[in-house]
């Protein structure tokens, strides 16, 4: 994890230059003896501004390990290496981020220019609990994809624990998935993937292949094939042990005994019919998640989009970052209404813009509504139901919340929204949309998946 990372795909100039950055800014911990660096600029106005600023003036030191600058400065820093998609150029470009936890501050440099990108600047909206490989984190509008941890210290301080495992609620328990997903917040765990799949005998049978000797596996196999599944990538701190936790005992019964409040207590039916499933270690974890979310080829099962009679619905990610999810989903099924696809994806500025585009032109907040939904994951939720574009339109509510809990306190925008433009949802405007949208999020979808 830590160390050199991974220069796939880079010219050996740019490799070059990042690999100088990288030992250059492993040096940069030794700056701090005698506190030279101080001197970074107070908050600039536009922190992205024109860049220029020449880098701090490194006193190299060999004898100064980075721990001991920490003790000796007693400010904790935390280096990560940080991807952000320019669409202007269509690059993906690179950056060391630095975050300071003792102020909330943050530093970036240019890996390919080698030169300092965005000065210490304060930031309030960056936490230490969203700094980890993997995740997607807002900088200033900018969405940084964090790929590597930039030194050993990062790497072993926030690095060690962090888990990735694959949790599947099975045909029994998916009308339940609001209340699974905020049992899972309530661990401490993070939805990262999510799509609900229909799963035919055969990829069944792989999924569960350590049981193909056993007396149950037919039946096993036939109630996971029965209705759709909830399969999920979920990460934080020994999210292995944490999910099989929040699962409880294998058989409904017994959890209904030694552990009520689990979720196969809550929701499980009988020994087979048990409600959901977890890895049972990280190597399981590893080939389990490649069969749903494969890292390399191909985008897994498809997600169950019907496309008839339906309308779209997208969480947007404020919603997701603040753990709503969950509720909004209950929400929504509480009203009557039939979630009959769901999938987790990621949005970048130009699919975004895309997206929105009806909206250009004709809304003031079209700038700030595309800056939103390419923030972070977003869910895209298809729900079915006679009459649905116009039925589920009128359940979102009011564009602005604040209008919204005034006139339709009951509706998710009133509910769950804070401003207009981090309304909780987006929904379809005109009924003749709804395929439209549902047809152009399910190619996302699939691209990102
Ligand atoms: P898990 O890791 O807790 O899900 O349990 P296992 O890996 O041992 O089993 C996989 C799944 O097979 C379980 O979740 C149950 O759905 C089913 N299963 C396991 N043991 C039995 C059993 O003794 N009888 C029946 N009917 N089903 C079982
Ligand atoms: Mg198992």
């Amino acid at each position: 994890m830590c160390g050199l990372p991974s220069t796939r795909g880079q010219t050996m100039r740019e490799q070059q230059h990042y690999r100088l950055h990288f030992f250059h800014s492993r040096a940069l911990s030794a700056q701090y003896e005698g506190d030279k660096v101080a001197a970074h600029p107070a908050v600039v106005e536009d922190p992205w501004g024109k860049s220029s600023s020449r880098l701090p003036q490194v006193l190299i030191s060999n004898t100064v390990t980075q721990a001991s600058c920490l003790l000796v400065l007693g400010e904790e820093r935390f280096a990560f290496l940080a991807e952000w998609y320019d669409p202007n150029a269509a690059l993906l470009r690179r950056y060391q981020l630095l975050f300071y936890p003792r102020d909330g501050s943050v530093e970036m440099y240019d890996v390919k220019n080698q030169r300092a990108f965005l000065r210490r600047t304060k930031y309030d909206d960056l936490h230490q609990e969203d700094l980890f490989v993997g995740n997607r984190v807002n900088v200033f509008s900018r969405q940084l994809n964090l790929i590597d941890y930039g030194d050993h210290y990062t790497a072993n301080k926030l690095g060690s624990k962090k888990e990735r495992t694959l949790a599947m609620i099975k045909p029994d328990a998916v009308t339940k998935v609001g209340d699974i997903i905020q049992m899972i917040y309530d661990a401490g765990l993070i939805v990262t993937k999510a799509k609900m799949t229909k799963l035919s005998w055969k990829q069944a049978g792989d999924f569960y292949m350590e049981h193909q000797s056993k007396s149950f596996f037919n039946n096993l196999v036939q109630v996971v094939t029965s209705g759709p599944v909830v399969v999920m990538e979920l990460m934080g701190d020994e999210a292995v042990s944490v999910w099989r936790k929040v699962l409880g005992p294998t058989d409904p019964g017994a959890a209904r005994v030694d552990n009520p409040a689990s979720l196969r207590a809550r929701f499980g039916t009988d020994g087979t019919s048990n409600a959901g499933h977890g890895s049972d270690s990280l190597a399981s974890a590893a080939r389990e998640l490649e069969l749903f979310f494969p890292s390399t080829t191909g985008h897994g099962p498809p997600n169950t989009a019907q496309y008839s009679d339906c309308t779209c619905c997208i969480i947007k990610p404020h919603a997701i970052s603040e753990a709503l999810t969950g509720k909004i989903l209950n929400s929504i099924t509480e009203a009557g209404f039939e979630i009959s696809a769901l999938q987790m994806f990621n949005l970048d500025q130009a699919n975004a813009e895309e997206f929105l585009e009806v909206y250009k032109g004709v809304v003031a907040e079209y700038t700030g509504m595309v800056a939103e939904l390419c923030s972070g994951p977003c869910m895209a939720l298809e729900i079915h139901g006679t009459d649905a574009p116009r039925a589920f339109r009128a359940f979102c509510g009011p564009t602005d919340p604040e209008i919204a809990r005034h006139l339709r306190p009951a509706t998710l925008r009133a509910l769950y929204g804070k401003s207009k433009v981090q309304n909780a949802v987006h929904c379809t405007d005109l009924p003749e949309d709804g395929l439209l949208e549902v047809s152009l999020n399910h190619a996302y979808c699939n691209f990102s998946s």
